[in-house]
């Protein structure tokens, strides 16, 4: 089984904590879809296996047209054998989704919307300045529901000045609205992003891991009483909404990245696209990929196991580990594991050992100290 994933690299505007690969050059767009267009069919040859997921990502992708959108697809269906119940999300942003805009997408084969609410309220979208006001965050997901039954929200916790009470009104919100699947992540200051100035110049409170801790802990509180299962860190779905294009990732299925700064990962190499929408237009329009390589050792490849495992409720498995990376790693886990244990961070459960609520938001330390370092 297979994905693909597709970067749409335009936004209206720039988030001030956002890092993503992304132009705010509208006018680029037609010219970049004719290049991914064109780089879809020259991979085709690249995955034989059934393709499962399609996620177009960004950026954002709800500035396709209908159009747009449909001549992709048309092209990936034509040239790739796409499962007949394969999940297709979009990320969408909630100033593009008029009701006429959604009513559109669900004429395309797209069957999961991806939202990016992040907060309900004016003063947290203002900070970091996102393009839609808490209006359009409500009336978006309304209009989306009458059309699309899996939609997922993206929520932000942990940002400066946000109360304990507010990320809790957040919540309820979100839960009112009825949607089954929520991704929630802390906000963090990635270098060069504005973010990062406004903090530095005192002009923002800096972001506080106490603040995030805090916020994560009513998320898992909030969501386990609604019914939501935590099945990765970030990410909370009720039963048969779980994100498949995530999963197979975090299970070290192949996927396929098409378009500027996409990743891509097929037996143990991982690629990505450059991350420059000029270069990238430009060696597609020359028919070169313009791709890096880099094939995982397999201390890299059982590291990144460890860190993104760890992070689901399906954990680590040692009958796995010594399938893929061979006994030595089984060894090391064996003794390193039972300090976890007995501080209560990890829990074996039958064959896997995966995290503890108490360990939760641990995981990522957890998971290096876990690391086979040569
Ligand atoms: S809309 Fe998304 S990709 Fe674009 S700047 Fe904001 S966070 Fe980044």
């Amino acid at each position: 089984m297979a994905g693909i994933y597709i970067h749409i690299p335009f936004c209206k505007q720039a988030c001030h904590y956002c890092d993503f690969h992304f132009s705010t050059g509208l006018n680029k767009q037609p010219q970049m879809v004719a290049a991914i267009h064109k780089e879809i069919l020259l991979r085709k040859e690249e995955i034989k296996e059934e393709v499962k997921t399609i996620y177009f990502g960004g950026g954002t992708p709800s500035l396709l047209t209908k159009d747009q959108i449909k001549v992709l697809l048309d092209t990936i269906y034509k040239n790739y054998d796409v499962s007949l119940n394969a999940e297709i999300t979009l990320e969408a942003n909630p100033d593009d989704l008029s009701l006429e805009k959604i009513q559109e997408l669900s004429q395309t084969p797209i069957n999961r919307l991806s939202i990016g609410v992040q907060s309900f309220f004016e003063e947290d979208l203002q900070l970091m300045n996102r393009a839609h006001n808490h209006e359009e965050a409500l009336t978006s997901i309304r209009e989306a529901k009458k059309f699309f039954d899996n939609i997922s929200i993206d929520l932000i916790y942990g940002i400066p000045d946000m109360s304990n009470e507010r990320w809790q009104q957040n919540l309820d919100i979100a839960l009112s609205l009825e949607v089954p699947h929520i991704s929630s992540y802390a906000l963090t200051v990635e270098p060069k992003t504005a973010l990062k100035k406004m903090i530095e110049k005192g002009k923002v409170a800096p972001v506080d891991d106490a603040l995030a801790a805090a916020h994560f802990k009513i998320l898992q509180e909030v969501m386990s009483s609604a019914g939501f299962i935590n099945y990765e860190f970030s990410n909370f779905g009720k039963p048969d909404y779980f994100s498949k294009n995530n999963t197979a990732y975090w299970m070290g299925e192949s996927y396929l990245g098409i378009g500027p700064s996409a990743h891509g990962y097929h037996q143990g190499v991982r690629s990505w696209n450059v991350s420059n929408n000029p270069k990238y237009i430009q060696a597609i329009e020359e028919n070169q990929l313009p791709i890096e390589k880099e094939t995982l050792s397999s201390n890299d490849a059982y590291n990144e196991y460890v860190m993104t495992r760890l992070r689901t409720m399906w954990g680590i498995s040692l009958l796995e580990i010594e399938e893929l990376f061979g006994n030595k790693y089984v060894n090391y886990l064996q003794k390193e594991l039972p300090v976890f244990i007995e501080k209560g961070l990890i829990k074996k459960n039958e064959n896997n050992y995966t995290i503890t609520q108490n360990g939760k938001f641990l995981s990522d330390g957890i998971a290096s100290d876990l690391f086979y370092i040569a």
